[in-house]
């Protein structure tokens, strides 16, 4: 393998010497091309003319089935079998026995190698092993791109076709870079050893090592009890005892592999094969199965997990099976455009972490993890949830063309940053936003927030291995408030439960958890989780203003309860002698609609209420937010919604409480635009949005959008299509939208 000669000449001698050392009259090498057609590229025995001349489609012929089922064929009278095909121009018509073995590299199929010989003879076990391990080293050849040289320009190699996949775009962006393996497959370089015995010990040592650290796992009290994890570890366990994987594996040694290459080997073919699996179960046990043959790769050749951020390309995009979101923030945010996951749903935390990050997220792209490989392109469109690896040069170009439209449009916001906030006809508007981590707080005077009108602490608890301590709650709220540097910040306690689990925490099944046992219900219930939160907030905002709200209050009584519990924990801290805040100022998310008919009561009660009108608006239309079926059925802005909004900002202001709006409508400029027009002049968003949305009411004349908007509202008005009469207006009066 490593002599200086060409990519040819090395084919060339390789079926010389298979064919000599396996006494076979013929042996040649196809390869798959990218237009899925396998491609002699090397022979010894059949016609030479026919090198790079003869093929045969994926799934045609004996070597097409081969490639198709990624499975040997090993026959004694190759013309009795019904897929036989002849290709006149090779001369095969004399060979009567035949064995071929796909040529695969972590699963994926690359070639066939196969052997021909006159006689009616069945090919020992040995021979078959022989042969695979060939096709690894053949394999390699390929990945490493040494045929590029001598395949066809057309059509180029199967192994660096572009690959375009769909998958669920959890997270907004459109992120161009190269592959990062977040678990990166080890290449194993070294195949072939001359003494088995002793690769046979290193794999005892290595299994032995592997399964201790899988015990110290489960027995590692980070790990909860039952659940998910756990069932994923248990199934570790039991791959790795499993006798028939370990008796492959020494096996394959047996037949001349490194213990690596031999660990290798048995996770391709049975990759090979479980692929075409599909039984959810049994590809989910496939995702174990690799996972258990990477660790005991990296234990034999002593490499650690995960990758380092200092060898980050600037570009990275992380391609994983599924990761945590503690991971994610391990890599740090600078190098990294795009994140691709096998998994990963709307609400995972991944999904939320990468959200606050700004980092464009595809999930649930099939296989992606064994079809890319490190430092491949990759473009991720976390818009249209696509994936484009190894892209063509036309759809890279569009890409790059459009990921500078987005750049200039943000360099646009960032100009604005530091202009006011106020419409073109002088009223001022308070933008904020919304936030749940800490690394969404740079954000602040980045993006040019009046102060953090939202900040979900579930978060924190949702990202955490465990139920994050008193301590840990205060220590945060403290970083908060300092990154905030005397901006207002607007706490919400918990609002946990519903779709929002907490895996360390038991949850219950309910039909329905959006109306379920969450948010201030369970605190309400579990006085000690909320009073434990109350706590870590009183004592994190000493000296400084506390704003704090309660979320999906359906009755007024339940503020003053929540209240309460507020009181006696600030009697309990001064009764210590512990310091307590300068002012408190506590305010309710007005997001169940059974509060629009208690405003009255309410609003004398609150210091302030702030609308949540993505909850508002599921349970007023009773349309699952989470449900794409259904989430945009009913628009924000047909006439009942507006005229509910709008029944909130006039009785606030009757009563001069302070409201803001917090819901994902005021990060959007046409109905924050309708928002405006109803009277809000406090808004929340996420930060991605303030510039859009500053944009936008910079342009507008509002006391003119009010006065023409609001007799819309009015029942028989014959033009009540408010979505329409917005995106007129703002095209007559050049808002920019
Ligand atoms: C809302 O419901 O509008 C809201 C802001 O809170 P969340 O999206 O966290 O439910
Ligand atoms: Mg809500």
């Amino acid at each position: 393998m490593a002599e200086p000669i060409t990519a040819q000449e090395r084919l060339d001698k390789i079926v010389v010497l298979i064919a000599s050392n396996v006494v076979a009259e013929v042996c040649s090498v196809y390869i798959l091309r990218a237009d899925g057609v396998l491609e002699l590229y090397a022979t010894e025995g059949l016609n030479r003319e026919a090198v790079h001349q003869a093929s045969l489609r994926v799934g045609q012929g004996l070597v097409g089935l081969i490639a198709a089922e990624a499975r040997p064929l090993n026959l004694p009278n190759a013309r009795a079998h019904p897929g036989f095909t002849y290709l006149p121009e090779t001369g095969e018509d004399a060979y009567n026995s035949f064995l071929g073995v796909p040529i695969l590299r972590a699963g994926r199929t690359l070639g066939v190698l196969v052997i021909q010989n006159k006689s009616h003879r069945t090919y020992l076990e040995d021979e078959v092993e022989a042969l695979q391990t060939t096709a690894m080293i053949i394999a390699e050849m390929v990945a490493a791109g040494e045929l590029e040289a001598i395949a066809q320009k057309k059509t180029g190699l199967d192994l660096s076709r572009p690959i375009h996949q769909t998958g669920v775009a959890l997270a907004e962006g459109v992120g161009l870079g190269h592959v990062v393996l977040h678990e990166p497959r080890v290449v194993v370089t070294n195949l072939i050893a001359e003494d088995s015995e002793a690769e046979s010990i290193r794999l005892d040592g290595a299994i032995g090592r592997l399964r201790l650290s899988i015990d110290d796992l489960l027995a590692s009290g980070d790990i909860a009890a039952s659940g998910e994890h756990r069932e994923v570890l248990e199934a570790f366990r039991m791959f790795a005892h499993d006798r028939g994987w370990i008796r492959k594996i020494e096996e394959a040694i047996r037949n001349g592999l490194t213990a690596e290459a031999a660990v290798e080997k048995v996770q391709s073919d049975t990759r090979a094969r479980m692929l075409r699996q599909t039984d959810p179960y049994l590809r989910e046990r496939l995702h174990d199965l690799d996972d258990l043959a990477h660790r005991l790769i990296r234990e034999l050749m002593g490499r650690q997990h995960g990758s380092l951020s200092s060898e980050l390309p600037q570009d990275a995009i992380i391609v994983a099976r599924n990761m945590g979101a503690a991971e994610l923030l391990d890599y740090g945010r600078d190098r990294i455009r795009g994140l691709v996951l096998e998994e990963g749903g709307p609400t995972s935390h991944i999904t939320i972490v990468a959200r606050a990050l700004g980092i464009p997220l595809v999930g649930q792209v099939d296989d992606i993890v064994s079809l890319a490989d490190a430092g491949d392109a990759i473009i991720v469109d976390g818009e249209a949830g696509e994936v484009h690896l190894r892209p063509a040069t036309d759809v890279e170009l569009a890409y790059s063309e459009k990921v500078r439209f987005r750049a200039r449009r943000q360099a646009q916001y960032r100009r604005l940053r530091t202009k006011p906030s106020v419409t073109k006809d002088g009223i001022d508007i308070s933008l904020q936003m919304n936030a749940g981590l800490l690394v969404d707080l740079p954000q602040l005077a980045e993006a040019g927030a009046a102060g953090v009108g939202l900040f979900r602490t579930e978060l924190q608890f949702m990202v955490a291995l465990s139920f994050p301590r008193m301590k840990e709650q205060q220590a945060q709220y403290k970083q908060v408030l300092e990154a905030a540097n005397g901006k207002p910040v607007t706490f919400r306690s918990l609002d946990i439960g519903g779709d929002k689990v907490l895996p360390y925490l038991r949850s219950i099944q309910e039909e329905n958890p959006a109306m379920g046992w969450r948010a201030l219900r369970l605190g309400l219930d579990r006085p000690g989780l909320l009073r434990t939160q109350i706590r870590a907030l009183l004592t994190a905002a000493t000296g400084k203003e506390l704003k704090l709200m309660f979320p999906m209050v359906a009755e007024v009584q339940e503020f003053v309860h929540a209240r309460s519990l507020v009181e006696k924990e600030l009697s309990h801290l001064r009764k210590h002698g512990y310091d307590v805040p300068e002012t408190i100022r506590l305010g309710v998310m007005v997001e169940v609609p059974s509060l629009l008919f208690q405003m009255d009561e309410l609003l004398t009660q609150v210091d302030f209420i702030s609308v949540g009108s993505n909850d508002l608006f599921q349970f007023f239309c009773a349309a699952d937010r989470g449900n794409t079926r259904v989430a945009d059925r009913f628009d924000t802005l047909d006439v009942g919604f507006l005229r509910a909004l709008k029944t909130i900002v006039d009785k606030a202001r009757e009563y001069h409480v302070p409201v803001t709006l917090c819901g994902e409508l005021a990060g959007r400029p046409l109905q924050a635009m309708a928002l405006l027009g109803l009277g809000y002049r406090d808004l929340s968003m996420s930060p991605a949005s303030l510039g859009p949305v500053k944009a936008m009411l910079r342009t507008l004349d509002l006391g003119r959008l009010s006065a023409r908007m609001l007799p819309r509202l009015e029942p028989g008005h014959p033009e009540a299509n408010i979505r329409e009469f917005l995106l007129r207006y703002a095209d007559d009066t050049n808002v920019e939208l």
